[in-house]
């Protein structure tokens, strides 16, 4: 008897299951993201990122991403005969993931042709490549943010720039002089204190000039392979900043001792470790004791890209949760038709509108260096951004991820390690309370923040009572004495989701801002508590349809 047993043939039946979300342009697709690109100074470079959009959707690319995520770096200490070697070994998914960024300018492409809209452009590339992979994501932020505070010093911009503007990628461990393009990274945080930086012990000592001798540690020392580091030390006149290469002048490998790399939640392509200074040579950047300063000028820029990476990767997870519900079907219906999921799936699409709108808000607002207003708005705005963006991305990824049931669980698929990334922006380069903190500092010490704030939402009003509502009483508290540390996080934010709120009620189609206002500002305010509670006038299909991934 030949005939097929209808159980066998049953268990090879594969049904209802949603094919993987690859080969659509991540670009195209994404509205929010384009008339974003458009307002914020990125009007010419539509099809530069359309093409790159189709790049990064494909999947090859998104294949590199989980490559270079399940095989992760390696640490050489030694070579075979006991010398000390301290490299870091990646995999080739990594390196050709890297010369990918770095090609396209996301590691200094503002920095290199400053012409408008040059950090919008940046943005939004940030923005897309986010959806693929993240780890790669933490030197190129690094390398882009440092050009500010190496511009400081004449002799090392002129030996530097040239090679952080380069758009190749050369991962070999040899001199900088002799290599194609360079990365950089920073160390601030040691084991005794991350957030409050004035605990540094690593000490610095003249030698002759500008250049120390660093001895120390840093406890969280990312991307140890970068050519060059700012790191923050203890000289005779206070905490002040460094340039540290990883060879010295004379070609040999500089006294920087890798300890153990770090294990981490996620953020796994990347590498993370453990630093020893053991007599490291470095030169002194900006003036003796004033060094946070110059650090925290590329921290400011590192912030603007937490805010990006995290914007991109909740409308990566919107995407996967709305691609699934239309392949996916329960109780003789696709999820996407449910009510119920209908109502989840559209509250994660605002809060990805919202976030896109935020992120490209602030990178335009990088690109008016010279606008005293906007520079206002950037200082309040980059706290609140990432302090209120990255506190969403956990949560979007978690609902997201019971938007995939079980599949989302696993590792097979992307949205574990979306889930296990999305937390790190939100600490790294200062954690959610620094962020208020620093909202609080930044009123304090220029108060007309407020004034560019006000400013920058005073083309919305009149439109939606419940935004004019909200920012009424916001304005109130933020003039009001009394508001202490203890409520910032309150107010910090307040200041995001009004931001958000302008812009959608400015720029989005009615149905979007709407339903913004709606769950977001009206009442008493956001509460925060779970997706899926729009209420029930809301345009469910318009906010769904626009979000559609492919
Ligand atoms: C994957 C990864 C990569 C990193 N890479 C780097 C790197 O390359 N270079 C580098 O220098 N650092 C790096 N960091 C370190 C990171 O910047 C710090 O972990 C972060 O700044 C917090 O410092 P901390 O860990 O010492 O925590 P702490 O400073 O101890 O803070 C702990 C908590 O207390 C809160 N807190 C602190 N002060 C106050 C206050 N006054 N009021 C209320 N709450 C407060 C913070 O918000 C935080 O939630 C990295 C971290 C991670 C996870």
């Amino acid at each position: 008897m030949n005939m097929p047993s209808p159980t066998l043939s049953a268990t090879h039946e594969v049904s209802n299951q949603a094919p993987p979300l690859e080969n659509y342009n991540l670009f195209t697709h994404n509205r929010p993201l384009i008339e974003a690109a458009e307002r914020e100074g990125a009007a010419d470079d539509l099809a530069w990122l359309a093409e790159r959009g189709a790049e990064l959707g494909s999947a090859e690319m998104i294949a590199l991403g989980g490559q270079a995520n399940r095989n992760p770096p390696t640490l050489k200490l030694f070579d075979s005969a006991g010398r000390r070697r301290d490299e870091v070994e990646f995999h080739p998914a990594y390196h050709e993931l890297m010369a990918y960024l770095k090609r396209h300018g996301a590691s200094a492409g503002p920095w290199a042709d400053p012409v408008r809209g040059a950090h919008a452009r940046r943005a939004a590339l940030f923005m897309l490549y986010a959806e693929i992979e993240d780890g790669t994501l933490c030197p190129t932020t690094m390398t882009y943010a440092v050009v500010p505070s190496i511009m400081r010093d004449r002799a090392i911009a002129e030996e530097w720039l040239p090679r952080i503007f380069s758009p190749e990628y050369d991962p070999r461990f040899i001199p900088s002089g002799q290599k194609r393009g360079v990365t950089l990274g920073m160390g601030m945080t040691e084991k005794q204190g991350g957030s409050d930086l004035r605990s540094n012990t690593t000490t610095a000592t003249p030698v002759s000039g500008r250049e120390y001798r660093i001895v120390g540690h840093k406890w969280f020392f990312s991307a140890p392979m970068s050519d060059a580091f700012l790191i923050l030390a203890q000289a005779p006149r206070g905490l002040s900043c460094f340039f540290l290469p990883r060879f010295t002048p004379e070609g040999e490998v500089n006294d920087i001792r890798i300890q153990r790399l770090k294990d981490k939640l996620g953020d796994r392509s990347n590498a993370g470790s453990e630093v020893e200074f053991w007599g490291a040579r470095a030169w002194l950047i900006g003036d003796e004791g004033r060094g946070v300063p110059v650090i925290l000028e590329m921290g400011t820029y590192c912030r603007l890209d937490c805010v990006l990476g995290t914007a991109g990767l909740i409308r990566q997870a919107a995407s996967l949760a709305l691609h699934h519900t239309a392949h996916r079907a329960a109780f003789g219906k696709r999820l996407v038709d449910q009510p119920l999921m209908r109502n989840v799936l559209a509250d994660l699409a605002l809060e990805s509108e919202a976030a896109t709108a935020l992120a490209m808000r602030l990178a335009g607002a990088f690109d008016a260096q010279a606008d005293l207003q906007q520079s206002l708005l950037r200082r309040v705005l980059t706290p609140a951004s990432k302090y209120w963006i990255c506190k969403r991305g956990p949560v979007v990824a978690a609902e997201a991820m019971e938007v995939l049931g079980g599949n989302g669980y696993v590792e097979d698929g992307p949205m574990a390690r979306i889930y296990r990334q999305m937390p790190l922006n939100s600490i790294w380069e200062g954690s959610g309370n620094v962020m208020c903190l620093d909202v609080l500092r930044a009123i304090a010490k220029h108060p007309a923040c407020l004034d560019a704030l006000a400013a920058e939402v005073a083309p919305a009003l009149g439109r939606d009572g419940r935004l004019d509502a909200f920012a009424g009483r916001l304005k109130d508290d933020l003039r009001r004495p009394e508001k202490v540390e203890g409520c910032s996080r309150q107010l910090t934010q307040a200041i995001a989701l009004m931001v958000q709120g302008a812009l959608l009620v400015r720029f989005a189609p009615d149905h979007v801002a709407d339903a913004f206002c709606a769950s977001r500002l009206a009442g008493s305010g956001f509460a925060g508590g779970a997706f899926g509670n729009l209420p029930d006038a809301t345009d469910f299909q318009a906010i769904v349809a626009r979000a559609w991934p492919d």
